[in-house]
């Protein structure tokens, strides 16, 4: 199943990168919150981050999105670029 698109470009965007990372986006059923990123390790230790449906700078929740990205330690399939 698809996932829904979130309505603002600069978080959509920001998401394609997570998922593109591994990271899985689960969309929550009501509320401002518009779903949940959730990193490569779905155990507890993994990181999970809020995914805001209108928030006051869809730029900055976009980069806090990403930088969540970079923090994490958990591994993905993806190579190391560093
Ligand atoms: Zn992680």
């Amino acid at each position: 199943m698809p996932r829904a698109r979130h309505p603002k470009k600069a978080i959509e965007a920001a998401l394609a990168e997570l998922e593109a990372a591994g990271w899985t986006i689960a969309p929550t059923a009501s509320g401002h919150r518009w779903g949940v990123a959730r990193c490569a390790d779905s155990s507890r230790s993994g990181c999970q981050v809020s995914i805001w449906s209108t928030p006051r700078s869809p730029d900055n929740h976009a980069r806090q999105l990403r930088r969540a990205l970079d923090r994490c330690i958990h591994i993905s399939e993806r190579d190391s670029d560093t």
